[in-house]
């Protein structure tokens, strides 16, 4: 699954079908497009440690 990674927070989000430089529940809105980058969500979690958000991921379990 495609989704976009704030590399400040190091939280992936779900990306909208617009553009993956905007999250799915809106927490990039104010993030500079130079702090996020399209990332594969499986990869970025395993391999680069971040982590995903509560409000985009069902799963994700808290905050
Ligand atoms: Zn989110």
């Amino acid at each position: 699954m495609r989704g976009v990674l704030n590399e400040q927070t190091k939280t992936v989000h779900k990306s909208t079908d617009q553009t993956h430089r905007l999250a799915a529940c809106g927490a990039l809105f104010h993030v500079s497009a130079e702090s996020t980058v399209s990332v594969d969500v499986a990869d970025a979690v395993d391999e680069g440690d971040a982590s995903r958000c509560g409000r985009c991921f069902d799963d994700a379990g808290g905050y």
